[in-house]
This record gives C-alpha cells, sequence and structure tokens, in this order.
C-alpha cells in the first residue's frame, strides 16, 4: 500500500464483479475507504469479507443504479455512516451483441437505462456530497464503443457514447461552479471479465477480436483499475473533461 488514496471515501458501482472488483481491490490498496455497491447482493458479500480482512473499514450496499430512489437511500447512508464522499466510479453497465432488427425496444431501454441513465442519477445524488469534498472525482466507465462503433452494437454504443459526452458536460459544469469536482470517463477495449468471458471463450470471436488488437491479448480488469486510480486520485488533479483510451491500441488505428 502507497496510500495514493488516504483519506478518501469511494463509491464503485458494479463492485462485485470484473472491473469494478478490481477498482475495489486497487482502492483498498491505496488505503480508501470504499463502498462497494452492486445488484448482486451474494456477490457483493464475497467481496466485502475480502476487502476488509477482519477490519470493519468498508461498506457494501446492494443499489440498483437505474433505480433514483435507491441512490437517495445509498447517499443518505454514506453521509450517515463516512460524512464524505471523495470518489465516485460509474462502472455498472452491461452489453449485448445484437443487430439492430434483432433488438427490442425493452433491450434497448434496458441497455440505456443500465449504461447510461445510472450515470445521470449517479451524478446528480452524489454530487452535493463530491462538492463537500472540495477535491472530488467522478470517473465514469465509457467504452472504446463510445468512440467508434462495431457491427451489433448499437444500443450500448449509443449508450457507452452518452457517457462520453454527459462526463465532459459535468466537467465543464462542475468546472464553472468551482466546487472541486473532476470528471472523466474511461474508454477500455476488450477485457477479460464475466461479462465478456462466454463471448472470449468462443475461439472465433477470440481470433477476431485480437486480429484488430495491436497488442495482441485481452487487458486484465486490473490494468483498467490502474487507470481509475490515477484519474480519480489528486495525481490527476488538472484531468477534467477528458477521454482515456485503454484498448490495447485499436482505437489508434
Ligand atoms: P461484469 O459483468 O464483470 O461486472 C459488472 C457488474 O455490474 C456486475 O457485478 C453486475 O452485477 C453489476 N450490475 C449490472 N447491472 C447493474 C445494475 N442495474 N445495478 C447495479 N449493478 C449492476 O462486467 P465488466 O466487464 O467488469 O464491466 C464493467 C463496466 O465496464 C461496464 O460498464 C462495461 O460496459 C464496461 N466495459 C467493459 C469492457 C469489457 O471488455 N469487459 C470493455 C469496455 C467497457
Amino acid at each position: 500500500m502507497s496510500g495514493r488514496l488516504s483519506g478518501k471515501v469511494a463509491l464503485i458501482t458494479g463492485a462485485a464483479s470484473g472491473i469494478g472488483l478490481a477498482t475495489a481491490r486497487r482502492f483498498a490498496e491505496e488505503d480508501a475507504m470504499v463502498i462497494l455497491a452492486d445488484r448482486d447482493a451474494a456477490g457483493l458479500t464475497a467481496a466485502l469479507a475480502e476487502l476488509q480482512a477482519g477490519r470493519d473499514r468498508h461498506l457494501a450496499i446492494t443499489l440498483d443504479v437505474t433505480i433514483e430512489a435507491a441512490w437517495i437511500a445509498a447517499m443518505k447512508d454514506i453521509r450517515t455512516r463516512y460524512g464524505r464522499l471523495d470518489i465516485l466510479v460509474n462502472n455498472a453497465g452491461f452489453g449485448r451483441f445484437r443487430s439492430i432488427a434483432d433488438t427490442t425496444l425493452d433491450e434497448w431501454r434496458a441497455t440505456l437505462a443500465v449504461n447510461l441513465d445510472s450515470v445521470f442519477l449517479g451524478t446528480k445524488h452524489a454530487l452535493p456530497l463530491l462538492a463537500e469534498s472540495g477535491r472530488g472525482a467522478i470517473v465514469n466507465m465509457s467504452s472504446m464503443r463510445g468512440l467508434v462503433a462495431g457491427p451489433n452494437s448499437g444500443a450500448y454504443s449509443a449508450a457507452k457514447a452518452g457517457v462520453r459526452l454527459f462526463s465532459k458536460a459535468t466537467a465543464l459544469e462542475c468546472a464553472a461552479a468551482r466546487n472541486g469536482v473532476r470528471v472523466n470517463s474511461v474508454h477500455p477495449g476488450h477485457v477479460e471479465t464475466p461479462l465478456t468471458a462466454p463471448a472470449y471463450a468462443n475461439p472465433d470471436i477470440a481470433k477476431e477480436f485480437l486480429a484488430h488488437t495491436p497488442l495482441g491479448r485481452f487487458a486484465q480488469p486490473r490494468e483498467i483499475a490502474g487507470v481509475i486510480l490515477f484519474l480519480a486520485s489528486d495525481e490527476a488533479s488538472y484531468m477534467t473533461g477528458s477521454e482515456v483510451t485503454v484498448d490495447g491500441g485499436v482505437t489508434a488505428q
């Protein structure tokens, strides 16, 4: 532990799995108090037990990021328990490969709700506490699909592109308010997580994805977590409204 987040309270959504869990581990290593939020209660229990390591330092909140009342209740809990919030990582999300013809309106709405509405709701309800921090940071999870499109990813690409510009708009609003809150988005490429494992297990899909990935391999969640850590920390104090790609070079082509 080198204490890059000492004294800070950080809320991470989608923290029971994949990139969110890796980020929670990384933040705890850097001495943050971590609030793990997810709708997967069993996954949260396991993640919290691992992070606490016998101490009572971190907190798990069962939260569906698409439900506004759940965010309001979560902020109340955080204020009561810690009295502050310094970092919000809006990470929860999911995506399915579907042609537009095969996408139902319900699936479209669900994809936008989990990936985009969630970022709006989290931002709206966490901002008062983050502003009180004086050095607040929001890191929003977009994707390389929020920068460049791919086939069969219409709803997901639309949602992640929305996250990109919502992040910039929020960054400008916070800068104008001089509230000390920085806002940036992260754009990973192909990361091996429980979300992607079924697709990557298909040799044809893996071959196709790796063929257009200059580094020639999938990312591990910890490699994305390191970038989130940097953006969330005071080391990134002059970064706001930025989009950071972590894609093994895919979008450099
Ligand atoms: P994951 O499935 O391993 O983890 C996502 C977590 O989010 C799960 O624990 C899930 O329970 C939670 N979640 C989903 N819907 C939720 C909801 N409504 N409320 C609360 N929690 C919810 O996936 P991952 O690969 O770690 O993805 C994390 C984020 O990274 C997502 O936003 C995803 O779109 C983005 N991303 C992933 C990749 C990749 O290749 N894995 C690439 C680019 C972006």
